[in-house]
């Protein structure tokens, strides 16, 4: 029987990749009409717009077994990493064993053992029996939509579905939220809008694209320091390239660098210090034509972009089976992978680390892989990860104290998040 891998992104293709590796007959379903996640900006789940780039740099992102050219930008566009997962998948003669255009609705165990997954095409749902399956259906899909008091009369709008700033033209723009996203869109709207201001609850740590004429996430890869010597040098640096953001009018962060996903984005503070940007409180209540904040200021608005975020989505599979407790939480895995419910149900890509990119991802398809094959090969290795995955969790945090946000729930420290899924590779492959 094969295993199901739902989802053709850069974790589907990982995992069906590794797979194919380890001689694992593997099928896999892709709502979209191809692969490339979210990274295809016609697919129904993507959440890119017109002006995404990677954050993170293409030679801390790729595949290890498949790096970008040369000629490729450090930070490539949405249409470059199309191309490039299309690349993938055709160099490893994967793009044929999905389906495409094929929703899975709903995985469940089957009664007499293995899984039945239930696929919609065309409006025509189908069942299909499978060994086990392998959730690779993203992230940064299902956007998290707050509540305010009051209404607003104007356009509201979550990032999810913002994909150019022609939207914005002569209107005026409120972007609630500073993620990367948000930043991101107010870059964009500036040169489009009639004003654009953005609402925030802290503060944050924006670090710059380029340090020292390079790359920043390729600086300091070698062995890692001590968070707290890391947190005082980068603090350090950053103060020294781009200044104090509450110079900007940002709140001081009340919480150290990487506690939080950092901002990667060079032009934000551009734009502040150009006054092309304002920045404001958090939100207190909508009122009509007008937001008004907490210290009591409000202001006409056009549009509102909800910059907040998304929730993890698994809406096919029972939450127990994940030992998911919903909203605001994550599903309790051992490496964020493994279930305790059902040895053949895993979950890929539920990480946000800073700098894992997309080898990160493989490793973690790689370790799976790795476990299936040893149940055959190397059944006492395999019996031995069931059980560090029955007990208690390893610290995947790397000594850092993240914040408790809904976000920051499946956030790692990418040194020993990678460390321990290679740990695991190495006992069941050796
Ligand atoms: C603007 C933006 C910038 C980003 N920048 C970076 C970066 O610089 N570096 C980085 O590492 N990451 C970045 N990310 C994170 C991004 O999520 C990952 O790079 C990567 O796309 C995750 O891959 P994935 O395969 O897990 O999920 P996705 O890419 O989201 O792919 C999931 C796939 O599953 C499919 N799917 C969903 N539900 C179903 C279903 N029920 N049935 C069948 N198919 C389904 C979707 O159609 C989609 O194709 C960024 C994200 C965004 C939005």
């Amino acid at each position: 029987m094969t295993y199901a891998v739902i989802g053709a992104g850069p974790s589907g293709l990982a995992a069906a990749r590794n797979l194919q590796r380890a001689g694992i007959p593997w099928v896999g379903y892709e709502l979209a009409a191809g692969v490339g996640g979210l990274w295809d900006i016609d697919g129904p789940r993507s959440t890119v717009y017109e002006s995404a780039h990677l954050i993170s740099s293409k030679r801390t992102t790729e595949f290890a077994e498949h790096p970008m050219a040369d000629e490729v930008a450090d930070y490539p566009s949405h249409r470059d990493l199309l191309a490039y997962f299309r690349d993938f998948a055709e160099r490893f003669d994967l793009t044929s064993g999905f389906t495409f255009g094929a929703e899975v609705v709903a995985a469940a165990p089957a009664p007499g053992g293995g899984w039945t997954v239930t696929v919609e095409v065309d409006g025509v749902r189908t069942e299909h029996r499978h060994a086990g399956v392998l959730l690779c259906n993203g992230t940064l899909s299902e956007p998290s939509v707050p509540t305010f008091p009051g209404s607003f009369d104007g356009e509201v709008l979550h990032t999810s579905a913002y994909k150019s700033p022609r939207a914005f033209t002569d209107k005026r723009v409120l972007i609630i939220g500073a993620g990367n996203s948000g930043c991101d869109i107010a870059v964009d709207a500036v040169h489009h809008a009639a004003s654009v201001d953005m609402s925030v609850r802290r503060g944050y740590y924006f670090v710059p694209k380029y340090l020292f004429g390079k790359p920043a996430d390729t600086l300091n890869q070698g062995k890692p320091l001590p968070p707290r010597i890391k947190q005082a040098i980068d603090t350090r640096v950053l103060k020294l390239f781009t200044g104090d953001p509450v110079r900007f009018g940002f709140p001081k962060p009340d919480y150290k660098i990487y506690e939080s996903h950092p901002i990667v984005n060079s032009l934000v503070l551009h734009h502040l210090g150009h006054g092309d940007l304002r920045v404001r409180p958090d939100v207190r209540r909508l009122a009509g034509s007008s937001v008004e904040f907490v210290d009591g200021t409000g202001s006409p608005y056009d549009v509102v972009v909800l910059a907040t975020g998304y929730h993890l989505h698994y809406p096919f599979v029972d939450p127990a089976l994940l030992q998911w407790e919903g909203r605001g939480t994550a599903p309790d895995l051992y490496l964020n992978i493994f279930t305790q419910a059902d040895p053949d149900l895993f979950v890929l890509g539920m990480i946000e680390a800073s700098g894992i990119g997309w080898q990160g991802r493989y490793e973690q398809a790689e370790l799976v892989a790795s476990y299936l094959a040893a149940r055959r090969t190397n059944p006492a290795a395999a019996q031995a990860l069931d059980a560090r995955a029955a007990g208690p969790r390893p610290d995947l945090t790397g000594g850092y104290r993240y914040l408790g946000l809904e976000r920051m729930s499946y956030y790692v420290n990418k040194d020993a998040y990678r460390s321990a899924v290679r740990a695991e590779i190495e006992g069941l492959t050796s």
